[in-house]
């Protein structure tokens, strides 16, 4: 191996609530993680508002405010963190190897993969300014905030069927925005929905501009059939069109779904690589909660930990 190339034992690629947990169990493991940011430090809970159910913070405690703790946590048992991205890996030996954007090779004896996922969004420029000020893409997250107001729901599959369900229970009128005649949810799903009074279908529908100026006030619609267009008053915008989990770079080494979830070992975190590990939302399109993704997170540094005292590197 090349001499200026650095060797550590444990690399977490990714700094959510999955990568940090995974950090503060490998830390005091004294493993010395290195945290790859990614793109976005944080993840997914850095365009959160308040987490109000994570155990532990009876009061709440905004995402971004929360994953600064998380950091602080990992770092306290000597973890590093690095601003940095991994863009290219090769799993084909024992030790794995990885490429940051700067062009730096890193090895590792073990690989904690938390790269989590994104929401889709629609790309409109309003849907943006008003994200986490009345635009969301988790109804589970932010739902509580609507309560007693009226909401819509974009998207027409499991997801969006779900979040309007969920937010049916909170809110008086929840618009449903589909945007052909029909559902891609499953049958059970469809039918709750359609049964439910206060969720309104609106048919062959589009977004044309979620409406407000320092939080949202409405949303413009439009038929794509008929081109009419209607503006509907509402106080919360969700985004339910999918989401993509970060997993590119991983393709032709790791096992995934269609869509690209990685795929563990049942009932472990652990994948047809040995010393490769999967966590949080990059491995779970059911759950994807900040509690569920740090559990994961837990597993997978026990995982690694165990490896590497069968290997006889710890
Ligand atoms: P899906 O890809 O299944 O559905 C996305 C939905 O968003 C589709 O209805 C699609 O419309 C719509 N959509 C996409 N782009 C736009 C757009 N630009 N404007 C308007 N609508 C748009 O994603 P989900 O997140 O719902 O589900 C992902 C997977 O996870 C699925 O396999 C699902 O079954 C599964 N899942 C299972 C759950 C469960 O079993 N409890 C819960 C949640 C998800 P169109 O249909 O026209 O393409």
């Amino acid at each position: 191996m090349a001499n200026n190339i650095e060797h550590h034992k444990c690399i977490i690629v990714g700094s959510g609530p999955a990568g940090y947990t995974a950090a503060i169990y490998a830390a005091r493991a004294n493993l010395k993680p290195i945290v790859y940011t990614g793109q976005e430090p944080g993840g997914q809970l850095m365009i959160t508002t308040d987490v109000e159910n994570y155990p532990g913070y009876p009061l709440g405690i905004g995402g971004p405010k929360m994953m600064e703790e998380f950091q602080q946590q990992a770092e306290r048992f000597g973890t590093e963190v690095r601003y940095d991205l991994i863009e290219k890996v090769d799993f084909s030996g024992p030790v794995h190897k990885l490429w940051t954007a700067n062009g730096d090779e890193v090895h590792a004896d073990t690989v904690v993969i938390s790269t989590g996922a994104s929401a889709k969004w629609l790309g409109l420029e309003s849907e943006q300014r008003l994200n986490s000020k009345g635009v969301s893409a988790c109804a589970v997250c932010d739902g509580f905030f609507y309560k007693g107001l009226d909401v819509a729901v974009v998207g027409a599959g499991d997801t969006a069927a779900e979040e309007a369900l969920y937010l049916s229970k909170l809110c008086p009128r929840v618009h449903m925005l589909v945007r052909r005649d029909e559902m891609r949810a499953s049958k059970i799903m469809q039918e709750r929905v359609l049964a439910t009074e206060n969720i309104t279908v609106h048919w062959n529908t589009e977004t044309d501009e979620v409406l407000g100026a320092d939080e949202v006030e409405g949303v413009r619609v439009v038929n794509n059939q008929t081109g009419e267009k209607t503006e509907i008053p509402i106080k919360g915008f969700f985004v339910a069109i999918g989401h993509k989990p970060n997993t590119d770079i991983f393709k032709g080494w790791l096992d995934m779904d269609e869509i690209g979830y990685l795929i563990p070992v049942p009932g472990t975190s652990k994948t047809k690589i040995e010393g490769v590990f999967v966590s949080g939302d990059a491995q779970d399109k059911t759950y994807r909660q900040a509690v569920t993704a740090a559990g994961s997170g837990c597993m997978a540094a026990l995982d690694a930990e165990r490896y590497l005292t069968e290997k006889g590197i710890v």
